[in-house]
């Protein structure tokens, strides 16, 4: 969904679902899974040259448990508010980066592609390590046994971890002592 920035004179309100194509197609974009409704509440106001978001998300989806890689059932209720401004970025000028200006984005051209800057926003707010549980024991590094279902025989101790430099490190340190 593109925005023509001179037809945005007053404030827009958009209330998406799931059986909006564009919007469904951004997750299916990311690669995600979706499941049950899909709802965003999108407020777009210009002031001068900047465009606020004001976006309201709340999505069901199924990803990866960044452990044993099964499903990891995640909730999205997020809030997200970028804002772009219409002109040459001074930054690539070498201009100082004030701190109020980390969340602003420069664009040149008279439009601005809605579903990108929601797709920016999705990916930014999806945890970097999604768990199916919090106590998710994950997969054996040498036989491949998913540890939530059942043990497996391998010796621990063998299982390289860089805690183990630290662990040795300590005995080590125990035994100058005595
Ligand atoms: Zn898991
Ligand atoms: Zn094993």
């Amino acid at each position: 969904m593109k925005l023509k920035l001179h037809e945005l004179q007053k404030p827009l309100t958009l209330s998406l679902s799931e059986s909006d194509d564009w919007f469904r197609n951004i997750f299916w974009v990311l690669k995600l899974k979706i499941q049950g409704p899909l709802s965003l509440h999108l407020v777009l106001t210009k002031e001068k040259e900047d465009i606020f978001f004001e976006g309201h998300l709340k999505a069901n989806l199924i990803l990866n448990c960044s452990r044993c890689a099964e499903n990891a059932p995640y909730t999205f209720d997020e809030f997200f508010s970028p804002i772009f401004t219409h002109g040459q970025d001074p930054h690539e000028k070498g201009a100082e980066l004030s701190k109020g200006e980390l969340d602003i984005t420069y664009f040149k051209e008279d439009e601005l592609d809605v579903a990108e800057v929601i797709r920016e926003q999705v990916e930014l707010m999806l945890p970097l390590q999604p768990l199916c549980a919090s106590s998710c024991k994950g997969i054996c590094s040498q036989c491949g046994q998913n540890l939530n279902i059942k043990s497996c025989a391998c010796k621990k101790d063998d299982v390289y971890s860089p805690f183990q430099v630290l662990k040795d490190f300590k005995v080590i340190k125990k035994k100058r002592r005595k």
